[in-house]
């Protein structure tokens, strides 16, 4: 859900990049640079504080590297109106601890491979993967310099990490469908704070694929025709219905054979924005024919 927001549809990017800006210069940053945390509110009304679930518990990343280094599992998991994202210290392949800084699929791109997952079966899994991956590396492309350029606004000689693309077994509770998403890492020093390993384009990066504060309106590389053709050049099973152009699936496992939207509240019911909500209705029954909607219909696609 959308969190209540007091200020500007374009605040929080502006927030994200003003914050870390001001956070990794030396210095007091001028007043009018100041984080405006106060702008967003959690659903229960509290102040929303990045990353608060670790600050808490470890003062810096050197701590929350010791108590990962003993076995914790030490992550927080959350979002700013854009994507799902994550924090999370890992030990890499010598054992040295690091700050991975992760942000998830969302938006049109989650919904077209979710129902690529369905369609691509047990025996499509690993090239679904394989073209996931490639095109994600193909957007991260367009998008870096994007975010970049965002960033630059405030700190000219910033410069945006490489993402990697990286995908994860299906969460237990999930759609059982992969997890997809772009990250980086932060080495953790003695003195590396918090602040240190969030990096403003990587967190920028979720408002691209959510989509929903129009941030990235006019980008003609997130548009929903063009994502889907960007997955299905690289063999991600896409298929979009004629009507709503929504991503469909015909083989969800308590679907199978029915053409159904991965949210329940459109389902097997195709909105299709020419169909006329209210017809004439019937005098003496309470239903009409248009009770029944219709079904979603995948498009047909030109011959390759
Ligand atoms: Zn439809």
């Amino acid at each position: 859900m959308p969190k209540k927001r007091k200020k500007n549809r374009k605040a929080p990017s502006q927030h994200s990049a003003r914050r870390s800006a001001s956070a990794q210069q030396a210095g007091s940053p001028p007043a009018e640079e100041e984080p405006e945390w106060e702008g967003h509110l959690e659903a229960d009304g509290e102040e929303f504080t990045p990353l608060l679930s670790l600050t808490t518990r470890y003062p810096t990343p050197a701590h929350a590297a010791k108590a990962a280094e003993a076995g914790d599992q030490v992550e927080w998991i959350g979002h700013i109106d854009g994507a799902r994202m994550r924090h999370r210290v890992m030990l890499g392949a010598h054992g040295e601890a690091v700050v991975e800084q992760a942000v998830f699929l969302d938006g049109d791109l989650e919904k077209m491979v979710l129902c690529a997952a369905h369609q691509a079966g047990e025996e499509g899994q690993e090239q679904l993967r394989a073209g996931v991956l490639s095109a994600l590396d193909a957007l991260h492309t367009v998008i870096r310099p994007l975010t970049e350029a965002h960033v630059r606004e405030f700190r000219p000689d910033y410069t945006a990490p490489v993402l990697e693309s990286f995908s994860e077994a299906p969460e237990p509770h999930g759609a059982g469908a992969p997890v997809f998403g772009w990250r980086t890492f932060h080495h953790i020093e003695p003195d590396t704070t918090w602040d240190d390993t969030i990096d403003t384009a990587t967190w920028n990066s979720s408002l691209a694929l959510s989509r929903w504060l129009g941030d990235f309106d006019g980008v003609h590389d997130l548009e929903a025709p063009q994502l889907a053709r960007v997955l299905r050049d690289r063999g991600v099973p896409v298929v979009l219905c004629a009507g709503c152009e929504k991503p469909i699936t015909n083989r969800h496992p308590r679907w199978t054979g029915v053409w159904v939207t991965p949210d329940s509240e459109s389902g097997p019911v195709c909105e299709s924005p020419g169909r006329p909500l209210w017809g004439p209705g019937p005098e003496l029954s309470l239903f009409s024919d248009a009770d029944f909607t219709d079904p979603h219909r995948p498009e047909e696609l030109p011959a390759r």
